[in-house]
């Protein structure tokens, strides 16, 4: 079978747009495609690959777990998921999980209990949810509802209601619309898919103690920021803040499916037998790849590591700025960068992005105005180095062809 791009065309529903390359083969921080050309991956599979491509203390997790157990119906437990589960609450606020396989299941999940604790506890007007313009919550029709891009939403109605968008960063539009009749506010404590944007610290605050006046369950969406992603095992850690409700996924499997919901007891106890589930949530192989993955990121050092590696991100960075002049904001915490054009070049992210495949670098994309990288959060100081020199090449290519076209 002749496996290309045009294959793609001809068999895959056409919701994503792929470049021609193919990637077979990685190891690390490095790609290799059909061809054999070699990339260096600023990507992590967006936020997923955060101890790079097959790291042996996951392949050896991965092979010991596929010759034991692959899957239980969730009618028994099994031994990976529950030291998963020790670890998590161990390491954090909560004292609860259930497990999914993906962030938009976790966060489906979370906002379910949100819903089903302030029925119980307070009666069935108390269902408002909370959530932020820009924000992404992942793709089932509530969580995408909730999400705060109304176009990702358009065209799928009818939509879940009693959902309402508050503006991130500006405590005054949360408090016009939070009352007692909101079960939940969802949050970002940094937003990825929508530019790499922080909350700043007194916001985050006011947030929590918003909620609190009035009820209202706290969601944070750790998806992307979760697992070491910031420099911080949770964002919430580095933020003076507790969520009642935490959601987890890319970087907790590295590149293993698996998504986590964390709570505490009291909240937990609403989701009772029989009111949520999913066959392959807490799947054996999964939590034991997740296991791996948490033991090698839940250490000091690793985290110290990636507060290192951000600062060289950002010289790097800042360096190609001072040549280009074409970004007009570098931002982020730890891998999590963002880098954002100026409004002459509004629009032009992506034209990077492919550039920089061009010259053999895997970047990102967050929205149309902002390249964003998400890159192992062991990634070596070579690579790093090597990559954003490919990555000022690329910028090169695109401001040569944005100077001719002007
Ligand atoms: C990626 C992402 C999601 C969705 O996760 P999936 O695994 O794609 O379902 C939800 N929330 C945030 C913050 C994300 O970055």
């Amino acid at each position: 079978m002749n496996v290309n791009r045009a294959l793609f065309d001809e068999v895959m529903v056409p919701n994503y747009a792929p470049p021609a390359v193919i990637p077979v083969k990685g190891k690390g921080s490095r790609v290799w495609d059909q061809e054999g050309r070699e990339y260096i991956d600023f990507a992590g599979g967006i936020a997923v690959n955060c101890l790079g491509h097959c790291h042996p203390a996951l392949v050896q997790a991965l092979q010991a777990q596929s010759e034991q157990l692959w899957h239980l119906a969730n009618v028994m437990t099994n031994e990976p998921a529950l030291r998963l589960a020790r670890k998590l609450t161990d390491a954090t606020f909560a004292e609860r999980v259930y497990f999914a396989n993906s962030g938009t299941e976790a966060n489906e999940a979370a906002l379910k209990l949100a819903r089903r604790y302030a029925f119980n506890e307070f009666g069935e007007a108390k269902n408002g949810i909370i959530a932020f313009e820009r924000s992404f919550h992942g793709r089932t029709l509530f969580a995408v509802t909730v999400g705060g891009q109304k176009a990702y939403s358009d065209g799928f109605g009818p939509k879940p209601g009693a959902i309402h968008h508050a503006i991130y960063n500006d405590l005054a539009s949360l408090e016009a619309l939070i009352s007692d009749t909101t079960c939940a506010v969802i949050i970002e404590p940094v937003q990825g898919e929508g530019g790499i944007i922080e909350a700043d610290p007194t916001f985050i605050k006011g947030v929590r103690e918003l909620c609190d006046k009035h009820n209202a369950l706290l969601i944070f969406d750790e998806v992307q920021t979760g697992v070491g992603r910031t420099g911080h095992l949770y964002a919430y850690m580095d933020c003076g803040v507790t969520p009642d409700i935490l959601t987890s996924a890319k970087a907790l499997g590295g590149g293993f499916p698996v998504a986590a919901m964390l709570t505490t007891t009291a909240i937990a106890k609403h989701l009772s037998v029989g009111t949520h589930g999913s066959t392959y949530g807490g799947n054996p192989l999964a939590c034991a790849v997740a296991e791996a993955t948490f033991d090698t990121v839940n250490d000091p050092a690793l985290l110290d590591g990636v507060r290192q590696r951000h600062q060289r991100f950002r010289d790097g960075l800042n360096r190609i700025n001072e040549t280009y002049g074409i970004f007009r904001d570098i931002r982020g915490k730890g891998l999590l960068i963002g880098a954002e054009l100026q409004p002459a070049l509004a629009g032009r992210a992506k034209e990077i992005l492919q550039a920089a495949t061009r010259e053999g670098l895997m970047c990102l994309v967050a929205g149309p105005d902002v390249v964003r990288l998400a890159p192992s959060l062991v990634i070596p100081d070579a690579d790093i180095d090597e990559g954003l020199l490919r990555f000022e090449r690329a910028v090169a290519s695109v401001f040569a062809s944005a100077a001719q076209s002007a």
